[in-house]
């Protein structure tokens, strides 16, 4: 016998008798062991496997699933019928994102494939890794039942993931409406809030005149999409124009603004004034569904200025707000620019870019 315990040389084997079972050993059973036999006169205990994503091999947080194999085992043992339920998740953008830097180590990007051929390469990688995902859970011993394994993209799956939405929709649990997301343009996908990664940095403020104002924005570009200006009820200064409607000669003509009153107007920031842009900030978003303000699309999901912005159209927001910005002072719009104001600003946890709401 050997001095060491080697558990390669006996765990495999083990697995693959409490997997298949083993009549001959007199273990009573042909079928795995991991498998339960329905028995509707006792409680089942189930737990669904946290699928793994199928992008990656597995790693050291994953065998934390241990503590649901104790339990698994605790009930099996009591005599419940006891079901532990694997599979593997394609986890979609996830999943193109962990494909997509694979193709930047070879000097490749998605947009040198064909749609089709580009969905067969990454579900390809997909398999593989489902593969080996399957193996490292055989590995840790995880008493699942692999008769009823599941991936998230089988047609099964997929047709009943619709038929939930659809039953979601009947239900009147689900409405299409349109709403401000963070967006990344160069990802071509939207973000939760909790998705979205606020980093500090430092930006010009500038100070533009509207009208009887002079108001403070990070991002003049946006002003097209303005559709009120707004203050904080309370600000003495401003007393006399809530409510009016203020005209001035922007860069594209005539601009007409109404003057809002709301709490969340912060009058130390700046001059106390704000534009509202409702399509372009989530802040202003709010504004315009408390006051019904029309919201006006100027940046483009692919991250250029819409027919909106008139002659500025097709620009990219950089370059966009530098034109904007030179055109302001020549005309004698800009009354000044602070020049290191730090903000936040929600960015692509993916590739970094900022994100426009
Ligand atoms: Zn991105």
């Amino acid at each position: 016998m050997d001095k060491a315990y080697i558990p390669k040389t006996v765990e495999q084997d083990v697995y693959l008798l409490w997997e298949k079972g083993s009549p001959s050993l007199g273990y009573g059973r042909a079928s795995g062991y991991f498998t339960p036999t329905i028995n509707l006169k006792k409680r089942p205990f189930s737990i669904l496997l946290p699928l793994p994503n199928a992008n990656d091999p597995m790693h050291m947080g994953h065998a934390m699933f241990i503590v649901q194999d104790i339990l698994i085992r605790y009930h099996r043992m009591k005599g419940d019928p006891t079901l532990w339920l694997p599979g593997g998740d394609h986890a979609g953008i996830e999943t193109q994102f962990v494909f997509e830097k694979k193709l930047a180590r070879e000097g490749k990007s998605r947009f040198d494939y064909d749609r089709d051929t580009l969905y067969k390469m990454i579900a390809e990688f997909v398999d593989a890794n489902k593969n080996i995902n399957r193996d490292q859970m055989k590995r840790l011993g995880f008493s699942l039942d692999w008769t009823r394994y599941h991936y998230s993209l089988e047609p099964k799956i997929i047709e009943q993931v619709l038929k939930t939405f659809v039953k979601l929709h009947e239900d009147k649990l689900l409405y299409r409406a349109e709403k401000l997301v963070n967006y990344c343009t160069k990802c071509g996908t939207s973000f939760s809030d909790l998705e979205v990664k606020h980093v500090e940095q430092i930006d010009k403020l500038y100070y533009m005149k509207y009208g009887p104002f002079i108001l403070a924005t990070t991002r003049p570009e946006t002003k097209f999409g303005d559709t009120a200006v707004a203050v904080h009820p309370k600000d003495k200064r401003y007393q006399e124009w809530i409510g009016k409607e203020i005209e001035f000669e922007g860069l594209n003509g005539k601009v007409k603004l109404t003057v809002v009153a709301d709490d969340v107007v912060d009058p130390a920031f700046g001059t106390g004034v704000v534009k509202v842009t409702p399509a372009h900030d989530m802040t202003d978003y709010e504004i315009g569904i408390r006051h019904k303000l029309p919201m006006k699309q100027v940046i483009g999901l692919d991250g250029k200025l819409t027919s909106l912005a008139g002659p500025y159209a097709g620009l990219r927001v950089k370059a966009a707000r530098e034109k904007v910005v030179a055109d302001l002072t020549a005309r004698g719009m800009i009354d000044h620019i602070d020049e290191a104001y730090v903000h936040s600003v929600g960015t692509c946890y993916k590739c970094g870019t900022i994100l426009e709401p």
